[in-house]
């Protein structure tokens, strides 16, 4: 919702969207405004309105293409890394299930002593 800033009546939506790029420094960093033109249906005000700024960079393509395989390279590596870190954990679960196996045998052996104890 955005309102005319001369008669403060409301405007629901901009008539036009669009952006401009500008270079911000010398350095070549560049900005992306989005700019709205806000038209007041009831005084007839025409303004614009900045809905916000984005920072560019132009990089080579060949970088850019370099970086893409880097980062598909590391999420293989992550991929394995978690299949590992799953295996390790059922293997920790693996473990401490059989200790529990092992300790209902013995309560289960004891119980049966018990019992052949009673009957006797
Ligand atoms: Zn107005």
């Amino acid at each position: 919702m955005f309102f005319c800033e001369n008669c403060k009546s409301s405007i629901s939506s901009p008539s036009k969207v669009w952006d401009i790029v500008e270079q911000e420094d010398k350095r070549g960093t560049l900005v992306e405004f989005r700019v709205a033109l806000l038209e007041c249906n009831r005084c007839g005000r025409k303004s614009l309105q900045n809905l916000g700024k984005t920072k560019l960079i132009v990089i080579r393509k060949e970088r850019w293409d370099e970086l893409n395989e880097e980062v598909k390279l590391l999420r293989e590596k992550v991929k394995v890394l978690e299949e590992k870190l799953e295996l390790s954990e059922l293997t920790y679960k693996m473990e401490m299930l059989s200790l529990e196996v092992e300790d209902l045998k013995k309560g289960k052996r004891s119980l049966e002593r018990e019992i052949s104890n009673l009957l006797k």
